[in-house]
């Protein structure tokens, strides 16, 4: 529709999750129109974004270099684990100061729908975990919508015949809604409350 440079950056834009066709029109045009210095400091910040942060190999939360500085933390109960679906429900949980444990960010939850199942989460890394760092507790703080409890169920039933304490933050959350809108209150609260998984 549009000269190359042009068309190109509207579908690159509309790769992007959330981003429509129209909104990618208009984000693209907006980015022709500013300042070329602003545009350019957007290009970099992406750039060395992708340069520099990768994933901790240890719990999948973003990081700079091999760890992240929570795992990194030797202050942290690392026989206490708390699952998550992405890097920014750890910083969700975090902000409650509740939690002193270590996390495991399994990228994603179970959703039928869009074609992601066990194997497309760090499923296998966290189950991998559990001896090596002599985890005691494992708590399911997926967000509380349908794919988050299914993960939540089929963590449960995957984690209890090890033998490991498996508990699901408590209810006090908003159903279908996601942890990153919690407040702070409620989501520490919802940590404080968790219980046994009847898997
Ligand atoms: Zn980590």
């Amino acid at each position: 529709m549009y000269a190359g440079p042009v068309q190109s950056l509207i579908d690159e834009l509309g790769r992007l999750p959330g981003v429509g066709p129209k909104s990618a029109q208009r984000i693209a045009f907006h980015l022709l129109k500013m300042p070329t210095d602003d545009a350019l400091r957007l290009a970099r910040s992406i750039t060395e974004a992708k340069e520099r942060v990768s994933f901790c190999t240890r719990c999948f939360n973003v990081c700079e270099g091999e760890e992240c500085g929570i795992c990194a933390d030797s202050r942290r109960d690392p026989t206490l684990v708390c699952v998550v679906e992405e890097p920014r429900d750890v910083v969700a949980v975090e902000k409650t100061q509740e939690f002193r444990g270590r996390y495991h960010v399994l990228q994603g939850a179970i959703s039928p729908l869009e074609g992601i199942g066990p194997d497309q989460l760090r499923v296998k890394e966290l189950l991998a975990r559990l001896d090596a760092e002599g985890v005691k507790e494992v708590i399911l703080c997926t967000n509380p919508n349908i794919e988050g409890e299914a993960t939540a169920m089929y963590l449960a039933r995957l984690l209890k015949p090890l033998g490991v304490r498996t508990t699901r933050i408590a209810s006090g959350l908003p159903v279908g809604g996601d942890l990153e809108y919690a407040d702070e209150l409620t989501l520490g609260r919802a940590l404080e409350g968790r219980r046994e998984v009847e898997a």
